[in-house]
């Protein structure tokens, strides 16, 4: 990488990022560890069947979006005083290769479990092949150029995949050779005015490059999500939730998943910890989605504060976690810990 960058990827290696080649990051997540010490998972888990110490967490483009939302724990160029585009990927490595490199990188990410007392050893050797990969985490994945390529190589060795983008490239998915296993585009912005406010486009043409993303969702053939994360105090008025029904009405996903702001990393400068709702009401402002979309609500995850509507009977389980599904039991209020990092990410 050039060297002007390395103060950036400085500061995400603090952050326990793991860089395969130049431009894209994985990290351990906290439900890889829990996962394999107590047999906890998230809710990808509950809804999906998404084994999480079999989850690769990474990103294609560390350092680069076409936005700078208000929530995000992305660390920025112009934060250290870095020269650089940050709405330009011009470095690309070899998709076969990064796979390699991020199943590489994931193993060595869990060795150390390997031996340890609260580690069942089939669920380590499970850990060591893993069986899905999020791309999602930091940055927006439809900027690397090979992306179809990169779906591929990962569905070419037996994993699925899941792709969170904020949908500002409708070119880019309109053109994919492969599609993700699952589709989700993540949104807080209910109209241009709210996204010009929160999602702070780098580009030109940001909200009609969204609304031509919802456009398109009904013709993927795999599932596809709206994931809104809920940010107390600002998207959870009636006329944002009546914004975010108009906008399921366009896209007809599969899924909508309502998912709470989580007060971390860089996003503690921009919002206050009341912006983190708690789960009673995240479920509460699902509610009233359900009535405003006829989407009814079909299972939720206390843990991971999240609610999924959907209009299917049961999720489409794309893995073989979490056998008994929605009905996966969870810990009682005040049992877990805080999901999250405050002074790192999730
Ligand atoms: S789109 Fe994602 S990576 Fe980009 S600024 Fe927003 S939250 Fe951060």
């Amino acid at each position: 990488m050039p060297e002007k960058w390395l103060p950036l990827a400085e500061v995400m290696v603090k952050q326990k990022y793991h860089f395969a080649g130049r431009h894209t990051v994985v990290k351990k997540c906290y439900w890889t560890h829990k996962a394999l010490t107590e047999d906890r998972h998230c809710y990808k888990c509950k809804f999906y069947g998404i084994e999480s110490h079999r989850d690769i967490q990474m990103s294609p483009a560390a350092f680069w979006c076409w936005n700078a939302c208000l929530h995000c724990w992305r660390i920025r160029p112009q934060d250290l005083g870095v020269d650089l585009d940050e709405t330009k990927l011009t470095i690309v490595d070899d998709p076969k290769w990064l796979v390699d490199e991020l199943i590489r990188i994931h193993r060595r990410l869990i060795s150390g479990y390997k031996g340890h007392p609260r580690v069942d050893p089939k669920k380590f050797w499970e850990a060591w092949n893993p069986v899905h990969v999020t791309l999602s985490l930091t940055g927006e994945p439809t900027l690397y150029p090979m992306l179809s390529d990169l779906l591929k190589e990962v569905h070419r060795r037996g994993m699925t995949s899941f792709l969170v983008t904020r949908g500002v490239r409708p070119d880019i998915l309109a053109d994919l050779e492969e599609e993700p296993s699952q589709l989700y585009v993540s949104l807080e912005a209910w109209d241009k005015k709210s996204y010009n406010y929160f999602t702070r486009p780098l580009v030109p043409r940001a909200w009609e490059l969204t609304m031509e993303t919802l456009e398109m969702m009904p013709s993927f053939t795999s599932p596809t999500a709206i994931r809104i994360t809920l940010v107390a105090g600002f998207n959870d008025t009636d006329e944002a939730l009546k914004g975010f029904a108009k906008l399921i009405n366009l896209a007809q996903p599969t899924y909508v998943e309502i998912k709470s702001y989580m007060w971390v990393g860089a996003s503690r400068m921009r919002l206050s910890k009341a912006n983190m709702a708690e789960h009673e009401y995240v479920r509460k402002v699902s509610e009233r989605l359900s009535e405003l979309t006829g989407y009814p609500i079909l299972g939720e995850s206390r843990a991971s504060r999240v609610v999924l509507l959907s209009r299917l009977e049961k999720p489409i389980r794309l893995g073989k976690g979490c056998p008994e599904g929605l009905n996966t039991p969870e810990p009682e209020e005040g049992e877990y810990d805080a999901p999250y990092d405050p002074d790192i990410m999730p």
